[in-house]
């Protein structure tokens, strides 16, 4: 059997002892894009945290065979993990370029090529390499949060709400590049937007009020959007 790219066992977050996220088992392979599907508050953020190991996480997580659970943030990251998190940490004061470049530990050639690849990417951010990071749009800001995470070449991306305050057509361009990454870069994608994150997530779960309630492949959320009901509404619909 395949070895899964990550895993997790029992992994569960709370905050002071009051629960987020309920202990979870999953498992993500190599080439899947994972959504993590759920309304506001369901636990997205706080799962994506425990696993990039800002948020303290119990249970056991393991990334390429080996168990990670006690590894800081930066260790995972060396390892290949790369996490964009909600509201685009990026260095507004910096250029696009100069936000790129310090993004990549890697010779000079190497980063350039990265830096290529990226504006391929996002041509967007192409046109505006010598802008400061400021002066960028909202969704610009989000492909260069992107950008910069791919200059790492992770081998897992995990993204928190990557369509957040964006409109609609933005958000569209942004789901299309990640659909370009996912054909050589596994992701967990965190989204309340669930039909965007389908449109490119090939597995999904969904979490309501840090339960799981599903775990299965994206085609099937699709063709049953009652999934997505809060538990509530399912139970009222059971007439419970
Ligand atoms: P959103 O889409 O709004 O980001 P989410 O699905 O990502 O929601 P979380 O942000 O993970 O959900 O929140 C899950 C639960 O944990 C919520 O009840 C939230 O209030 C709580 N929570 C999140 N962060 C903290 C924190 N730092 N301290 C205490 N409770 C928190």
């Amino acid at each position: 059997m395949t070895t899964p790219l990550l895993s997790t066992t029992g992994l569960s977050v709370a905050y002071g002892g009051i629960p987020a996220v309920a202990p979870l088992n999953f498992a993500v392979m190599q080439g899947d894009c994972l959504a993590i599907l759920g309304s506001n508050g369901a636990g997205k953020s706080s799962l994506l945290r425990g696993l990039i190991g800002l948020t303290p996480a119990t249970g056991d997580l393991t990334f390429e065979g080996v168990n990670i659970t006690a590894l800081a943030t930066a260790d995972r990251a060396r390892r290949g993990i790369a996490f964009v998190p909600e509201g685009r940490r990026i260095f507004a004061g910096m250029t696009v370029r100069e936000n790129l470049e310090v993004a990549a530990h890697a010779a000079t050639g190497e980063r350039q090529r990265r830096r290529d690849a990226a504006y391929d990417l996002f041509p967007q951010l192409a046109a505006r390499d010598r802008h400061s990071a400021w002066q960028l749009s909202g969704g610009q800001q989000q492909m260069l949060a992107i950008a910069r995470a791919m200059m790492a070449r992770p081998k897992l991306l995990l993204m928190d709400e990557p369509s957040l305050g964006l409109a609609p057509a933005i958000a569209k361009d942004v789901v299309a590049a990640l659909a370009a990454i996912a054909a050589d870069t596994t992701i967990i994608l965190a989204e309340q937007n669930a039909s965007l994150a389908l449109d490119v997530a090939s597995n999904a779960i969904i979490l309501d009020r840090g339960q799981q309630v599903f775990e299965g492949s994206a085609d099937d959320v699709k063709n049953r959007p009652e999934l997505l009901a809060p538990a509530q509404a399912r139970a009222e619909a059971r007439g419970s």
